[in-house]
């Protein structure tokens, strides 16, 4: 099965995504993550997506479909999986060329997705200063939203209330994912 995982940052689409991994037993990718390893690498291209996320901006369409792409050519992505951080536009959406099952849209209010966000513990990101991501919620809704009606309008589209507890956000999406 091949889901997508939709929701602003804080929303818990990573730790869904890992549970739904487990569960299903399909690898979980996010396009952030993919990107931050190729910061990494001192090239031309690492550099140009380093800076690129550090400004919180978006990767352009076309180098993100190509980037996210040549990730799932790969043969352990063949039977499915659960991709979290695109589609962010409806240029990527339209493009994207993978016939994907169900979009899992993780409702969390902005109030509630910073309020987690300045409590969140562990690693320090280069790109988590508050300014940058109210900047990324700001998008979300400019650019990220419009992809929902996208979906919605294919019938794929599964809203979940994303301020329930994690184990209760859990069942709901193994709820919605049965026929
Ligand atoms: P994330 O970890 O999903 O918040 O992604 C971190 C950063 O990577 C974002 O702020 C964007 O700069 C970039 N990024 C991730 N996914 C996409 C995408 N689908 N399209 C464009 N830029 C992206």
């Amino acid at each position: 099965m091949k889901i997508i995982l939709i929701g602003i940052q804080g929303a818990g689409k990573s730790t869904q995504g890992n549970l739904l991994r487990d569960k299903l037993n399909i690898p979980y990718l996010s396009s952030g993550h993919i990107l931050r390893n190729i910061a990494k690498e001192k090239t031309k291209e690492g550099r140009y997506i380093k800076e690129t996320i550090n400004a919180g901006v978006l990767v352009p369409d076309d180098k993100m479909t190509s980037i996210i792409e040549a990730y799932l050519s790969r043969k352990e992505y063949e039977e499915g999986y659960v991709l979290d951080g695109y589609p962010r536009t409806v240029e990527q959406a339209k493009t994207f060329r993978e016939k994907i099952d169900k979009v899992i849209y993780l409702k969390v209010s902005d109030k509630e997705a910073l309020w987690r966000l300045s409590y969140r513990n562990g690693e320090v990101r280069e790109d988590e200063t508050l300014l940058v991501i109210r900047k990324r919620i700001d998008l979300f809704h400019e650019f990220t939203e419009p992809v929902l009606e996208f979906y919605r309008r294919r019938g794929i589209l599964i809203e979940i209330d994303g301020e329930k507890s994690v184990e209760d956000v859990r069942k709901e999406i193994l709820q919605s994912l049965t026929p």
